[in-house]
């Protein structure tokens, strides 16, 4: 095997806050083991162009408190070519580059493996998504400040549907996953939760909303995953209107949209992102390629990246089952 001497690390995807410090945890765990480490703009796009700047230990410095990426991320087009991927490759040698560190989403860990397997560049995930919608880990970086951003906003609506008698349906950010609904919903009381991986029963939808805001209050609160197969809060809300018993209800939609992507990383997210960051440079050193580091039950572990996006990570159903008692 080829001795690793050079890192190079990347933000892919849609941001999360909790990349950076991620990426300062690679690059100060790389220097402790005397490696070099190169920043790769722009996730695979900046990858193809060589747009690629040195990391030493100053350049992450203050940057564990702040969201988005110091490496700014993209989603690329020509990475899912296979002449793309080989210019990649091209410029990964040109700038020494013998291992990998990719932060980001599924459809960064499927690049990665194609590439491994295209390439044999050695590289390990860290999984970096707010939709905590990864196999192979408990959360994901940047999941926990997005709960958080969401339930804030809950709170504020739950005080304004509250001060006028309205129903409102609240979309929080999930294309594939009900996870940061399904918290929020607990966390914010919601009476409702409608997630992708439940069939939303328009009629039930109705009857559960009409009974409680008749009954026991006359606010009520939806949260709605933006991947609902209904189609998310605003075709729900059509679909509520066209219902003349819906007509003497004030009903307000309330998209919560990239504020959830935004600010500072909760301590957890730090924390997670501090130790994946540097078990990813450790899995690097110890030979692992073509894998995710994750954290299991508190511990690290390794999935082979392939697992990572062909399973499907369940969610909790108790949880789910608990928005129906606590309504
Ligand atoms: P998020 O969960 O936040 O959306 P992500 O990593 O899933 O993050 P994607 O845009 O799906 O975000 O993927 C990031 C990049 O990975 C894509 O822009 C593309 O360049 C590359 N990629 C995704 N899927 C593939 C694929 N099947 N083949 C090659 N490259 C891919």
């Amino acid at each position: 095997m080829q001795s690793l001497r050079t890192i190079g690390v990347f933000t892919s995807g849609g941001d999360a806050p909790g990349m950076n410090a991620c990426v300062r945890a690679v690059v100060r765990a790389a220097h402790a083991h005397d490696l070099e480490v190169l920043g790769i703009r722009r996730g695979y796009e900046g990858m193809i162009e060589g747009d690629i700047v040195e990391l030493d230990g100053k350049s992450v410095s203050n940057i564990v408190q702040k969201g988005g990426t110091i490496l700014k991320s993209a989603r690329s087009k020509a990475f899912r070519t296979p002449e793309g991927r080989a210019t990649a490759a091209q410029q990964l040698r040109r700038a020494g580059i013998d291992g990998l560190i990719a932060i980001g989403g599924d459809g960064t860990l499927r690049g990665a493996a194609l590439f491994y397997e295209e390439h044999g560049v050695p590289l390990v995930g860290c999984p970096g998504t707010i939709d905590n919608d990864l196999f192979g880990t408990d959360e994901t970086i940047g999941y926990d400040t997005a709960l958080n951003t969401a339930i804030e906003n809950i709170d504020r609506i739950r005080d304004t549907a509250d001060a006028h008698d309205r129903l409102f349906l609240v979309e929080v950010m999930g294309r594939d996953a009900g996870f940061i609904a399904l918290n929020c919903g607990i966390g914010g009381g919601a009476e409702l939760v409608l997630i992708p991986e439940l069939l939303t029963d328009l009629d039930d939808v109705k009857r559960k909303i009409l009974s409680q805001m008749s009954s026991q209050t006359r606010s009520s609160i939806v949260v709605v995953a933006e991947g609902d197969e209904l189609g998310g809060a605003n075709r729900i809300a059509e679909a509520l209107r066209k219902d003349p018993a819906f007509d003497p209800i004030d009903l307000r939609v309330c998209i919560l949209g990239h504020t959830q992507r935004g600010g500072s990383p909760t301590v957890r997210d730090r924390v997670l992102a501090s130790r994946l960051g540097a078990a990813a440079v450790d899995a690097l050193v110890e030979g692992h390629a073509n894998v995710m580091v994750g954290i299991v039950n508190g511990s690290i572990v390794l999935t082979p990246s392939r697992t990572v996006w062909s399973r499907r990570k369940s969610i909790d159903y108790d949880l789910l089952k608990l928005t129906e008692i606590l309504r």
